[in-house]
């Protein structure tokens, strides 16, 4: 079995996954309400891998048999300024879910615990990506997301991400 600090950060962990989802969600909605549904679509199934990644940390405490305390999730926080703010405010979000998952990492190396490091592995690979793809897409609208046809060819090509 894990210890009690490993417990309760990784249940934390499992909030503030549930947390991205729903503030993946809300912004998914923003953006549908003004028309950009494919940026929506991409949230909304990104929202859903959030909620995935949450069940894996669910199910790792079930399977050392340890167990999960779910907590209250806030409500979403941000400012809807355009599409490009958005996606700041989830670059900004995504670095401080990083630096969660690495703070995981961090204890169990303290208390050696082996299991869990080579569980949040997966983790610090998967924040690799989730940095990365929001940055990619912030990138192109610094460049072209003030010309409304490029912003309708992204609209469209986001919306052929598959879930
Ligand atoms: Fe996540
Ligand atoms: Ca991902």
């Amino acid at each position: 079995m894990i210890s009690e600090k490993i417990n309760q950060i990784i249940n934390e962990q499992i909030n503030k996954e549930f947390y991205s989802g729903y503030l993946y969600l809300s912004m998914s909605a923003n953006l549908h309400e003004i028309g950009l549904f494919g940026f929506a679509s991409w949230l909304k199934i990104q929202a859903k891998e959030e909620v995935e990644h949450g069940l894996r940390l669910l199910d790792y405490l079930l399977e050392r048999n340890s167990y999960v305390t779910l907590q209250q999730i806030r409500t979403p926080e941000f400012e809807f300024n355009g599409v490009i703010s958005v996606f700041n405010t989830l670059y900004e979000h995504e670095k401080c879910i990083t630096n969660a998952v690495m703070q995981i990492a961090k204890l169990a190396e303290e208390e050696c615990d082996r299991q869990t490091l080579s569980f949040i592995d997966w983790f610090i690979e998967e924040q690799t990506e989730e940095e990365q793809q929001v940055k990619s897409i912030i990138k192109r609208l610094e460049i072209f997301g003030e010309d409304k046809v490029a912003l309708y060819l992204m609209d469209k090509e986001l919306a052929g991400r598959e879930a």
